[in-house]
């Protein structure tokens, strides 16, 4: 008997996107004619039809009480936070400058909700003006909201941004227990909801974050529910009911070998108990799902055009005309501990069979420029286009793009 053969961990498939004539089909247009479109490579395009279906997809898997939300950091593109400005419930921002992309994409500020540490007092001010909530994260941001809320004349939407007690377990990204500069800890909130109390600020809820990238739908539901019980627990000190309940999001999407989709359904039946207790626990909440990647990031794509090909010392070298400078985060730079590749193709050659060892390298002189590392490939020349899935979050505008003075890339939505 043979030994059996060792099973290597493979990305997921990204058949979300369709071939036609050996290319793959971004935004209903094969590759090479759409990269005649845009005028040049590199370029980013985000599919407008695979945004609408992955908003459509969790409608149909989480409570139709379930509001979601945008965190726009995954993807600022005005045209892309316009197009999801109509299909969500409301946009969450983390800057007066995503703020402002929002209110011109047409967000109901009513909707909008502000959080991040260190917002400056400029910022704190145009929120009170524009009418968005502020996610609290500070003692001081109570003091500064209320003197902005006197000299407007305007009342100071609120919640209190929590740092929990506890953690998103097997997150890409933690963002709450243990210190955090995020939020508020979980032991102090009483003492700053009495603040806000006595500032007069309107009180409107609680957010809690517990981390980011997540493909464990037990992780996830493990904290949503201790999410809910702590903000039960906090609303007793809250000067007004809760009728804001944002209870964070942290949804990841399949980038490495191994990695599988996320499954929805035991979130939704999770959120759906959760709503039946709120209906006499918190009767007023509302509550609030909020996600970046998850909602654009398999809609993109990073296309670089191969501008060298050479063989050293037997590997094969594609030399693109774009990588880290564009990309950081598929160089393996961004946050990534151990540097693993993202999902590749040969986007012109998509239907051939992946028979060639090859490298994606781009043009900065940097060994940290790599788009892919010994991937098996199509085999492919000079003029190709090398095509980077999962790239619609954490793309673009989370990337070094004056780093070695090279052209910018374009972004489509498409
Ligand atoms: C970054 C961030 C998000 C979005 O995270 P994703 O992993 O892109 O879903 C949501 N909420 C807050 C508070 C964030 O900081």
């Amino acid at each position: 008997m043979s030994a059996p053969e060792r099973q290597l961990p493979v990305h997921a498939p990204m058949n979300q996107f369709a071939v036609r004539q050996g290319e793959l089909v971004v935004g209903g247009k094969r590759l090479s004619t759409l990269a005649e479109q845009v005028g040049q490579t590199p370029f980013y395009a985000y599919d407008r039809a695979l945004l609408k279906a992955r908003v459509a997809e969790l409608r149909s898997a989480l409570p139709a009480a379930v509001k979601l939300h945008y965190a726009m950091k995954a993807n600022p593109m005005p045209a892309v936070v316009g197009l999801m400005t109509g299909l969500v419930d409301g946009i969450d921002v983390a800057s007066a400058g995503e703020l402002k992309v929002a209110l011109d994409a047409g967000a109901n500020p009513q909707e909008v909700s502000f959080a991040g540490p260190g917002k400056r007092d400029a910022e704190l001010r145009q929120a009170v003006a524009a009418g968005v909530l502020v996610n609290l994260e500070s003692f001081r941001e109570v003091g500064a909201l209320a003197a902005f809320s006197q000299a407007l004349g305007l009342p100071a939407r609120v919640a209190v941004r929590v740092n929990p007690d506890f953690e998103l377990k097997g997150s890409g990204m933690k963002m709450s227990g243990g210190p955090k500069q995020f939020g508020v800890d979980a032991e102090q909130v009483p003492a700053l909801l009495k603040e806000v109390a006595a500032a007069g600020l309107a009180f409107e809820g609680f957010h809690l974050y517990a981390g980011s990238q997540n493909l464990r739908s037990g992780s996830i539901c493990e904290a949503q529910q201790k999410s809910y019980e702590l903000a039960l627990r906090l609303a007793q000190d809250a000067p007004m009911p809760v009728r804001f309940l944002n209870l964070g999001g942290g949804f990841g999407i399949p980038y490495f070998p191994g990695e599988q989709r996320l499954d929805l359904m035991p979130i939704g039946d999770n959120l759906a108990q959760l709503l039946q207790r709120a209906q006499t626990e918190l009767p007023q909440a509302e509550f609030v799902i909020e996600l970046g990647r998850y909602l654009v990031g398999e809609a993109g794509v990073y296309v670089t055009r191969v501008v060298d090909r050479k063989v050293s010392r037997g590997l094969v070298y594609l030399v693109a005309d774009g990588g880290l400078h564009h990309h950081l985060a598929a160089s393996g730079n961004f946050g990534q501990v151990v540097r693993k590749n993202y999902p590749v193709c040969i986007g012109t050659r998509a239907d051939a069979p992946e028979t060639e060892v090859a490298s994606v390298v781009g043009p900065l002189c940097t060994p940290l420029d790599l788009l892919a590392d010994r991937m098996k490939l199509a085999p492919a020349q000079v003029g190709d286009l090398v095509v980077v899935f999962q790239s619609g979050a954490y793309g673009a505008s989370a990337s070094p793009q004056a780093f070695l003075g090279h052209p910018a890339c374009v972004e489509v939505l498409v």
